[in-house]
């Protein structure tokens, strides 16, 4: 039997089982890496996104090929013309291949025409495997995000003393909510000015004519595993300390605060979680760090984003297609250009993510997620949209992230309720407002935000559905106290903004 490994775009990583498993033979197991042109076609992908994942996967074969694999690298419209050439020119009868996170992509995989059989190896690339979530899941009626993170917490032994939490709790979230002060002085931050491997691949991608998105020439994103760990590190030292007070809090032209930027890296291979894990756990013993952040960001990696991946992995197909409001307009233009909205907080967070393909939690989910869901706009464009923008997306993290966390329309399977706000959650934990054309106070007028009038509007029409969410009933208290006219004035401006084609 001859074994040949396919090495995919978003496994980077020396250790993952494929190579692992044949590492005593390297010499003679043929490696294939392939940059897909047709597969970028597929949506306007922000061209940062491109530009770190191929160049990532140059530099990854060249490690390989200088550890003594039989590298072969394909530059090709499509997968199967080179994978079909590479096994009948190495009579491989075995393409071993890490078993893709992405549902799509394994099904595609599946579906190609291969004379040889494919044998999938485990995913070591999350902490929990797809059967360990599944038998957590099936022992519980609700999937609560804090009880899985707490169960992870004493399943990989962090953080703990014995069987109790260190601190004497399990969460410190309370403290992790302070809006911007003025003059916030935030760390400077790691960036890496491109090579030459990745000036290339600039250039390669400018040569393209298909439709893409986002800035290409400010791209300065790691690239290596070297370029990563020095990422964290760097996060450790400068920003854990601080992580979590401004945690949610957003500021003109500051676009990563105190986060950690890693989550390009860990989607890709290039950083571990456990590793991640352990470096802040490590810290926070030997630099005395302060709880509030060490938790806060372990809670990060260790709960939401193992829990999103469990998630995904959990529900079927059908996950992707669900609608829980029905919401059916569709994405307005400008989300694909940021400066066109007159909506401040839009137009600051649409064109940090043109920059540079990033940003942080609150400002995807209170911001972006938020407008699309109390306006009304389809679960799945927005979803679309997303996959595309952003430098970290992929289908397992989009579906439960987008769907499910910022649009509710799985109908609460992993959140109590809608993550749904007016003007005044944005005015208090930005400075957005304060240069924003609408009027943040007002919902009546010409002159009002647009997230007051479109939330009231939001609960107003969905208001038997969120009758079912206990967690609702007190804003719902609070609808019932809005004058008659009111409510009819705000339902009036949501439907006139959607009626006028110049948001
Ligand atoms: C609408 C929406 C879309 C999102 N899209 C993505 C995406 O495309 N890719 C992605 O990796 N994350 C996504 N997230 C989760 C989270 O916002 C990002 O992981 C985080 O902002 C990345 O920046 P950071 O590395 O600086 O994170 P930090 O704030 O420093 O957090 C540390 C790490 O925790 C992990 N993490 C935290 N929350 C989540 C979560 N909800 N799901 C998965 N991982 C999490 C990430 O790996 C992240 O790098 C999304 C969240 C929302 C609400
Ligand atoms: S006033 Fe409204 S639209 Fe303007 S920045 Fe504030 S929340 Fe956004």
């Amino acid at each position: 039997m001859t074994i040949g490994i396919w090495i995919l775009g978003d496994r980077l990583d020396h250790n993952q089982a494929s190579l692992v498993t044949y590492q005593d033979r390297k010499h003679q197991i043929p490696v294939i890496l392939i940059e897909s042109l047709n597969y970028a076609r597929q949506r306007p992908y922000h061209q940062q996104k491109l530009v770190l994942i191929w160049s990532a996967m140059r530099h990854f074969a060249a490690d390989l090929k200088a550890d003594n694999w039989l590298v072969s690298y394909e530059i090709a419209e499509d997968f199967i013309e080179p994978l079909q050439r590479w096994i009948k020119d190495n009579q491989i009868s075995e393409l071993v291949i890490t078993q893709p996170c992405d549902r799509p992509f394994y099904n595609y995989i599946q579906s190609l025409d291969l004379a040889c059989q494919i044998n999938f190896l485990p995913d070591n690339h999350f902490l929990w495997s797809r059967e360990e979530f599944a038998t957590w899941a099936k022992s519980r009626k609700q999937l609560l995000m804090e009880d899985f993170y707490r169960q992870g917490r004493k399943k990989f032994n962090i953080l703990m003393e014995k069987d109790k939490p260190v601190g004497g709790k399990w969460n410190y979230d309370k403290q992790n909510r302070k809006p911007p002060k003025k003059n916030l002085s935030t760390p400077q931050r790691l960036w890496f000015k491109p090579d030459d491997i990745t000036q290339e691949v600039i250039q390669h991608i400018e040569k393209q004519d298909f439709p893409k998105y986002g800035d290409i020439k400010s791209f300065n994103w790691g690239v290596t595993r070297e370029q990563a760990k020095q990422v964290l590190e760097h996060f450790i030292t400068e920003c854990l300390p601080n992580f979590g007070t401004y945690q949610d809090a957003m500021v003109t032209g500051e676009y990563t605060m105190w986060h950690s930027l890693i989550s390009p890296y860990l989607n890709i291979g290039l950083l571990h979680p456990m590793e991640v894990i352990k470096a802040a756990e490590t810290a926070y013993y030997q630099n005395d760090l302060p709880i509030n952040s060490v938790e806060g960001f372990i809670r990060q990696v260790l709960g939401w984003r193992e829990y999103m991946h469990g998630i995904y992995q959990y529900s079927d197909a059908e996950y992707s297609n669900s609608n829980w409001f029905d919401h059916n307009h569709p994405l307005p233009d400008f989300f694909w250009d940021g400066k066109t909205t007159q909506m401040n907080c839009l137009k600051q967070c649409l064109t940090q993510v043109e920059n540079t393909g990033y940003a942080h939690h609150i400002q995807r989910l209170m911001v972006l997620n938020n407008f699309a869901l109390i306006s009304g706009i389809n679960p799945q464009e927005i979803e679309n949209w997303f996959h595309s923008a952003f430098i970290d997306a992929y289908d397992w993290v989009m579906q439960t992230n987008v769907l499910g966390m910022g649009q509710f329309a799985d109908g609460g399977m992993l959140a109590s309720k809608p993550y749904a706000a007016s003007a005044n959650y944005i005015n208090k934990m930005s400075d957005y407002c304060s240069n924003c054309i609408y009027d943040k106070s007002d919902r009546t007028t010409e002159k009002a935000c647009p997230f007051n009038y479109f939330y009231w509007d939001f609960i107003s029409r969905h208001q038997d559905k969120l009758k079912s969410l206990g967690r609702m009933n007190l804003i719902l208290g609070n609808l019932k106290r809005i004058p008659e006219t009111e409510l009819k004035q705000m339902n009036s401006l949501a439907q006139k903004w959607w009626n006028n084609s110049n948001h």
